[in-house]
């Protein structure tokens, strides 16, 4: 059987170069090769001996996700790709070009099983998770396709990174790698729903990537309901898990907060909610609710928004509303999904 030569660490392919019975600075043109320039065959590595590609190719693959589509806002500033995996299945990347940089919102799994309430991409399941290396296609590609430096990085695609450890760590090991497209820990955000081992893990990790803690309210209660993973890992244990990251890291946390109509959106909830984080180094991102049409959940009305807002920040809470920037094409927060009725009308 083939190597996923592109799932593999610096020091792995370092292995598996001198296995092949080569010098160990192959090793570093072929991560280059595939992290940094991003080609998908070892027959244009033409810095290597053709012996070398040659074994390459007998005992490795690359994989090289092709493009089905893509769908942009009117603005241009945002870009919806759906990606199709060597396997078939599908998957969606948002690309979104801004002030200070270019980010690539990139799924960690085809599908996704924690389930919470409000969110499409949990819809139908999950099928599977994604390869190391086929979170890295994500930003090769996207980098390709539209020509522009890829400057941040954010896990908040399909899928729970934290719910596929293992290769959410080696991606990020990779992504940050000199060789490779190496960009910088702090401009790299892996958001959650809560899984506490794996943010005790992400903390240890020696780097400081930034953690987003899907939060969407202050009580074990309520959020049982809406992030069912919170039955397993309950707030007092969240919270704890957060305190760690931030002695590890020395970053702040910000909590993630999708206001819904009539569900966490009061003004008893937001006292709470000010009171769950006081004297927590960290920050408060709401996010009104994009709709999805299984759902049923609505936004509340800017008034409420702006209120909730006003609680937190008169207790010292510092806080921001996110402004959905994907909604017209289903590129915003909770909105991709596995197979999604994808036309390509629009803008
Ligand atoms: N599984 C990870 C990352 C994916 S979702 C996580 O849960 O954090 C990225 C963010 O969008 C999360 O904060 C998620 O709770 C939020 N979200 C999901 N559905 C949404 C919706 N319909 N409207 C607004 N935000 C949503």
């Amino acid at each position: 059987m083939k190597v996923d030569i592109k799932s593999l660490l610096y020091e792995e392919i370092e292995s598996f170069i001198t296995g092949l019975g080569e010098p160990r600075f192959r090793a570093k043109q072929v991560f280059h090769w595939l992290f940094g320039k991003g080609v998908d065959n070892f027959e244009s590595m033409s810095d290597l001996p053709a012996r070398l590609r040659e074994n390459l190719s007998e005992t490795a693959f690359i994989t090289t996700p092709e493009v089905v589509s893509r769908r942009k806002t009117g603005d241009g500033f945002t870009v919806k790709f759906l990606y199709r995996l060597n396997d078939g299945e599908l998957i969606e990347t948002v690309f979104m070009r801004r002030l200070w940089g270019r980010t690539v919102c990139i799924s960690t799994q085809v599908g996704c099983r924690m389930g919470c309430r409000f969110c499409a991409s949990g819809v139908s399941g999950l099928v599977r998770n994604l390869t190391a290396g086929e979170m890295y296609d994500q930003v090769l590609v996207t980098q390709k396709e539209t020509g522009e430096r890829i400057s941040h990085v954010v896990l908040m695609g399909m899928g729970e990174p934290l719910d596929n450890l293992d290769n959410t760590l080696r991606f990020l090991k990779n992504i940050t790698y000199p060789a490779g497209l190496r960009i910088g820990a702090r401009r790299i955000s892996v958001s959650t729903c809560g899984v506490v081992p794996g943010i005790r893990a992400l903390g240890r990790l020696g780097i400081q990537v930034g953690l987003a803690v899907s939060l969407h309210a202050p009580n074990d209660d309520l959020r049982n309901v809406l992030v069912p993973v919170n039955r397993r890992y309950p707030l007092s244990e969240l919270i704890e898990a957060c305190k760690d990251f931030i002695e590890h890291t020395g970053r702040r946390v910000t909590f993630e907060y999708t206001l819904i109509s009539g569900v966490n959106d009061g003004r008893q909830t937001a006292q709470e909610l000010a009171g769950l984080l006081a004297g927590l180094l960290c920050h408060v991102n709401i996010i009104p609710l994009n709709r999805v049409a299984e759902r049923g959940f609505a936004p509340p009305p800017a008034e409420r928004v702006a209120a909730f807002k006003t609680v937190l920040q008169e207790r010292g809470i510092t806080v921001t509303v996110r402004h959905s920037v994907g909604d017209q094409i289903a590129a915003a927060c909770g909105q991709l999904r596995r197979i999604e009725k994808w036309d390509c009308r629009g803008p």
